[in-house]
This record gives structure tokens, sequence and C-alpha cells, in this order.
């Protein structure tokens, strides 16, 4: 099977500049590998077509392919990785489009199988699936050049550097946050302290784990006079050392620590804005053991409850800077593809952000509320593909660039000011 990749962009490509698809082109050529019996997908401003290329490259708008390699449609496997998890630990493979987060790689089904197992799953590092065809695995939009800032609303400009920052500070200070461990569960008093003295009302829910348990902390401000509907606001606490166990140092700033810190930045950027809606902001534990903890949440959660819930936002990871432009990934499912368009528009309005989209949710505190319909979105750091430092001792503060955790906490600021509703 020839697979052919064609560059969508309508400037030479620069990894210094963000690029969209060109539309024409995509569509061109997607229309022509239908027309062809071809299958295609698109990863950014990347189209890989398989199958009879010959006959699509007569009619390939105009666009000489990049290049081709010769690889049986079996051994095409897509992989979605934490950090770099996938490629470090498997340096045998070849790697045929690499865009950090999304590679597609030449694999024998037979290890893809292996690896495909639910015994096998190497969660919390990567997934692997046969490449979809005709699929979407991920778009990138660039910032929109008008003067963001002057237009932010109040509590936009209300996401305090100083408070996020001694946050962090604070939980990065932790020795670990694995789930079962007597640190885990101090980090997990002091946030409940925090969000207690920001007027929330808060709960702990024990959730258990494979040889021991671990908790979610809750936090709650009712609605004012809203449809009775809540928006969530999720982070796990947790962190872990992958290669060297449980009792070994992970002080996990960017995996998770800036996502937690996250969590509390917004309540202090609500503090002041009672919304309509419920607001609820929910910090997991048991996420980098297998999402034991948002799992635990939604079965627990009655089906009256899950109906009442608008909106999740869920962030794992919006700390490290991995390319020169700042960019957010926004990933959702069809479910929650309506929040995701909204946080694009938000992230365009308020911050200078290049946003990524994808509707392939992969391996966070977001898909078991998409798993039970919940229109969930994970925001994460772009190209986090680029962060070799995630699950291991050197997550640390110092490789952290807190302006693009800004961006990405005034993005959903934005997009909550509206998600509440007026009181
Ligand atoms: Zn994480």
């Amino acid at each position: 099977m020839t697979v052919v990749r064609f560059d969508l962009g309508n400037t030479p490509g620069n990894d210094d500049v963000p690029r969209a698809a060109a539309p024409d082109a995509l569509q061109t050529l997607t229309a022509a590998a239908a027309d062809a019996g071809a299958a295609w997908t698109q990863l950014g401003d990347t189209l890989l077509v398989t199958g009879v290329p010959a006959q699509l490259e007569r009619t390939g708008a105009g666009r000489p392919p990049m290049d081709r390699v010769e690889v049986p449609a079996a051994r095409l496997h897509l992989v979605i990785q934490n950090g770099r998890q996938f490629q470090q630990e498997h340096t045998e493979v070849p790697v045929l489009v690499d865009k950090g987060r999304y590679l597609v790689v030449d694999l024998d089904p037979a290890e893809a199988g292996r690896l495909i197992e639910p015994s096998e799953r190497h969660l919390p590092c990567f997934g692997v699936r046969p490449l979809p065809a005709d699929t979407v695995v991920f778009e990138q939009r660039p910032p929109v050049p008008v003067p963001t800032l002057a237009v932010a609303g109040p509590r936009v400009a209300a996401v305090s550097r100083d408070a996020f920052a001694a946050d962090l500070r604070t939980l990065a200070g932790f020795r670990t946050r694995h789930s079962t461990s007597t640190e885990f569960r101090t980090a997990l008093d002091w946030a409940d302290g925090v969000l207690s003295a920001l007027g929330f009302g808060t709960r702990v829910q024990t959730v258990a784990l494979p040889g021991g348990s671990t908790q979610n902390l809750i936090a709650e401000r009712p609605g004012r006079g809203g449809d009775g509907r809540a928006v969530l606001v999720t982070a796990h606490l947790d962190s872990i050392n992958v290669r060297d166990g449980a009792e070994a140092p992970a002080p996990g700033a960017d995996d998770n620590g800036s996502g937690a810190a996250g969590v509390l930045a917004i309540a202090r950027a609500l503090q002041d804005h009672p919304g309509a809606r419920d607001l609820r902001l929910i910090l997991f534990g048991g996420e980098e053991q297998g999402l034991y903890g948002s799992r635990h949440y939604v079965a627990d959660l009655p089906q009256e409850a899950r109906d009442r819930i608008h909106s999740v936002l869920n962030m794992d990871m919006i700390a490290s800077r991995n390319s020169p432009s700042p960019t957010v990934l926004l990933e959702g499912a069809a479910v929650s593809q309506l929040v995701l368009e909204e946080l694009a528009a938000a992230a365009q309005a308020h911050t200078g952000l290049t946003v990524q989209t994808s509707l392939l949710p992969f391996n966070s505190d977001h898909v078991p509320f998409i798993d039970s319909g919940m229109p969930a979105v994970l925001t994460i750091e772009g190209a986090d593909g680029a962060n070799d430092r995630i699950h291991t001792a050197g997550d640390t503060l110092e490789h952290l660039d807190l302006d693009l955790a800004l961006e990405i906490q005034r993005m959903n600021v934005a997009y909550l000011v509206q998600a509440l509703g007026q009181a």
C-alpha cells in the first residue's frame, strides 16, 4: 500500500509559524481521495492518503505530494502519547508522521494488538489504534491578529499570575502527590482549605484503587436563579513517577500541578462573579493509575445529575511551552463539539493562543464524562509530545512557562463567564 503525504498549508512549511490547512486544498484532496476509493487522514496541515495514489496524483489539486512510503495498510497505526512516552519506549518503531502528541507509525499488527490489549494498556503513557480512515485527527487554527487583551472582560483580567504561581509552588513542593501517598492527602486538604475560604462548599469522595484508595475533592457554588444546570472545571491532583515507583519523587509540576493550580486560579478569578448556573470544581485522585477518580465520580452520578451537567472543562498539563508559538489543544468528541467551538472563539477573542482541536478523546479525566454522553473538553498545552519530562522526577517548576498557563486560564474563564450566565 502506498501512503502519500500532502502538505495542506498555504505558506511554505515552517515550524515557527502555525498554519491552518487551506480549506480548498483539503476539500479537493479529500474529495479526490474518496472518488479514487482511497482513504485519508488529516493531522493538522498534513494529509495522508492511503491506496490508489497514482489516480489521485493526477487529480491532486495541483499539489505535489511531499513524500510517499510503501507500507501494508494493516501496519499503519495512530499513536496518541502523553509527552514523548511512546517514542521513548519504542525507539525501534518507524515514525511516518510526527505531530508531537499524534504519531503515525509503521507497526506490526500483532505487536500493535498487544499494545491495544487492556492488560497491556500503557496508560497513562500512550494509546495505539489502527489509523482511522477519512478522519480528522486534529486541526489547527492560528491566532487572530487583533489587540486581544483590550477586549478582555474584567473576569479574564482577574486571572492572577501571583496567586497561580504561589499555588503551583505549593503543589510542586510536595515530594510526591502519588494517589495513595500521605502527601496526596495533605495536598488535597490544603486545596480544600483554599476553596472553602473562597466560599465553595466542599466534600471529599473516597475512591478505591488496586491496592489502596485515593480521594476526589468536590467543591460547589450554587448558581443564582439559573436553569438548575452545572458547569464543571476539573483537573487531576495526583502525580506519578512511572519508572521508579510509588515512593520515588514525583513533583508533577506540569502534570498536573499546573491544571490543579489552574482550577484554584479559576475559583479565584470567578470569586466575585456569581453566575446563574452552579459552578462545580473537582480535583481527582487516581488519574495516573487509569482515570480512577473521574470514572468513580461519573459512575456515582445519578442520571438526573448527569443530565444537569452543562459542560465540563478539564485541565491536564497547561504550563509547558513545547512550540515556538503558544498553543493549546482542545480535545473533545462529537458530544462536546459546541463547547469546543466556544472555547476556540474565546481563545481567539481573549488570547494570542494558536488553537488545535481534536475529536479523538484520549486518556484524561474528560473521557469518562464523554463516554457517558456529557459534553467535556480537555484543554492541554499544544505539542505535548515534545515534553519528555512528564511522569519523571524532572517535571519541575523551572521548565514551566506560566504565561502559557495564564493564557489557557483566560480562555477558560472567558468561556465560563458565558457558560455560567448572568445571575
Ligand atoms: Zn496528567
